[in-house]
């Protein structure tokens, strides 16, 4: 990776915890960085605030796009306040939180941002490690995408997925060694309940992260 510490970045970037530790991770990878976030008529618009407040505090230019209509077309339970969020995975199928097609136009939006700026380098937080089964976190997906995108703009993007093989608590060591695990625990939202840093305790992305965070400080401790 170092050898791109020349060449600039943009990072896909909700505040969450998985793109705040890709934030800082870009920073001591690339030259410089700018991030992205999006308005898609998600329920809980204070995620794009959070956002722009951890990229002024990191120094990170920010853009805000709005694709709203991914909120209209979609049934999901992250843009519509009459559907009730599954706090389960569903058996055979995805939970209500799955937003079809998300970060198939996260990305291609950031690829249309990059490539007006010269830059070529994307950087997204997804994982297949530990989380739903979303099938636009997994790397075969991006890897398609990827060739996709090249192919339609004639540009040699590379996206990057630093956390696409961490489990959660692999995700906190990350952020830990970046020197932002304070940062990430306290000023981030993860929480499907719009509820900034530990979150509300019980919606799926919370228990994702509360496990991760537990096993991750069980780990630290014990090699103390
Ligand atoms: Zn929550």
């Amino acid at each position: 990776m170092k050898q791109e510490k020349k060449e600039a970045a943009l990072v896909c970037f909700s505040g969450g915890q998985d793109s705040t530790t890709c934030l800082f991770w870009a920073l001591e990878n690339f030259s410089s960085v700018c991030a992205v976030s999006f308005v898609y008529g998600q329920k809980h618009r204070k995620e794009t605030e959070i956002a722009a407040r951890i990229t002024r505090r990191a120094n990170v230019p920010f853009e805000l796009l709005d694709v709203s209509l991914l909120g209209q077309l979609s049934t999901d339970s992250l843009t519509h306040t009459g559907i009730p969020m599954d706090e389960e995975q569903p058996e055979g199928s995805y939970p209500n939180t799955f937003v079809p097609g998300r970060n198939m136009i996260f990305l291609s939006f950031a690829a249309i941002l990059a490539r007006s700026k010269g830059i070529r380098h994307i950087v997204t937080g997804v994982s297949e490690t530990d989380f739903s089964g979303y099938p636009d976190c997994r790397d075969t997906f991006i890897r398609s995408l990827n060739v996709t995108l090249n192919l339609a703009m004639d540009y040699p993007f590379e996206i990057h997925t630093p956390l696409m093989w961490r489990d959660k608590a692999q995700v906190w060591a990350l952020a830990d060694e970046l020197g932002v695990f304070d940062l990430v625990r306290n000023e981030t939202l993860t929480c499907y309940n719009g509820v900034v840093a530990d979150g509300c305790g019980h919606c799926p992305a919370c228990k994702l992260r509360k496990q991760g965070l537990e096993k991750y400080l069980q780990i630290k401790n014990a090699s103390n």
